[in-house]
């Protein structure tokens, strides 16, 4: 039983020349308390996934053209603003990869927390609202928390944004938590403190997390399976484990080749894939990917490739798979 189901979810953006398409049949699902990481180079769909279930694309630029998002058995897609709104932060909570985006600059952080966990806890009283907020800043990393709560955004450094920025999607502890590339700006100590914790939280109260990031590093270490986007498309799909043994895509072959290795080389740049993702303006047809590829054929430039199950909870969208995961094996 899945707890969000995106189903055939395409999206388009109107620019000032044109309507492009930024999302193709995306299909995507997170079982109940389930990490799912979903992973691609910038530019593939990531963020626009998360705004789409969430219901926050940029409007009136951003339109879903066709699919469905189904959260506990509820079509999001269908639902009136205001039930959209009690949904938001309090049953599907995001972490943005800009803080700014989620704080507001007048008002002190104090203030912004506490209005938040008043909302859906009217039963505490101020003082325990104040407590339950500097117990949070604290656990995401941040000193003298009951400091912290007067002061303005601003005064904050970015890092430390970011970490009330988590620290208020966490006010709650939703059904599920989408994180969009939180821990990028954040040093690595903190970053690794912040995965505890959101692990942690997890365990207690048997959350869902969507983990969005170009960082399969990070996605090893914390998620139970992995959707691998590319250009608006997803490409393959499996567990954690299977996808690291077993790459079937030629795109996730090329992100794998770009990640740290045990003896602590240094990790080369996800560029280390040759060329570049194609722009949405200029998708090419059928593969999207076949400019890049080294097992590109003549089928590749005119049928799009599906996305088909190979076999224990693996999907694939290659024409050529089983000669990919052939070549990857030996
Ligand atoms: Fe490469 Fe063709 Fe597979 Fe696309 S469908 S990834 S171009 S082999």
């Amino acid at each position: 039983m899945n707890l969000l189901e995106v189903k055939d979810l395409s999206v388009t953006f109107d620019t000032d020349e044109r309507t492009v398409g930024v999302l193709d049949n995306v299909c995507i699902d997170v079982k109940p308390g389930e990490t799912l990481g979903i992973v691609g180079e910038s530019g593939c769909g990531k963020s626009v996934t998360s705004l789409s279930i969430m219901r926050l694309l940029p409007q009136p630029a951003g339109k879903i053209t066709n699919g469905s998002v189904f959260f506990d058995g509820q079509d999001l897609l269908s639902l009136s603003k205001e039930d959209m709104r009690t949904i938001r932060g309090r049953k599907i909570a995001m972490i943005f990869q800009e803080p700014m985006t989620a704080l507001n600059p007048v008002q002190r952080v104090g203030v912004q927390m506490m209005e938040s966990l008043k909302l859906h806890r009217s039963d505490m009283s101020k003082e325990e609202q104040r407590q339950e907020c500097e117990k949070l800043l604290d656990r995401v990393g941040i000193p003298e928390p009951r400091l912290r709560l007067t002061e303005y955004p601003h005064q904050l450094s970015g890092g430390m944004r970011q970490r009330v920025m988590i620290a208020m999607a966490l006010l709650h502890v939703p059904d599920i938590l989408i994180a969009d590339e939180p821990t990028t700006a954040l040093d690595v100590t903190i970053q690794a403190q912040i995965l505890e914790l959101i692990a942690e939280l997890q365990k207690q109260s048997g959350m869902s997390v969507i983990f969005i990031t170009h960082d399969l590093a990070v996605i090893a270490e914390i998620s139970d399976r992995v959707v691998v986007m590319y250009a608006g498309r997803v490409v393959e799909q499996a567990k954690i484990k299977d996808l690291f043994e077993n790459p079937r895509h030629p795109y996730t072959r090329g992100l794998l080749g770009s990640i740290p290795t045990l003896d602590g080389t240094p990790k080369t740049p996800l560029s280390t894939i040759p060329g570049m993702v194609p722009s949405f303006a200029d998708m090419p047809s059928g593969c999207r990917f076949r400019n890049r590829c080294d097992y590109a054929q003549e089928r590749c430039k005119t049928e799009v490739p599906a996305l088909k199950e190979t076999g224990d909870s693996h999907a694939v969208a290659c024409h050529y798979w089983q000669h990919v995961a052939q070549s990857t094996s030996t």
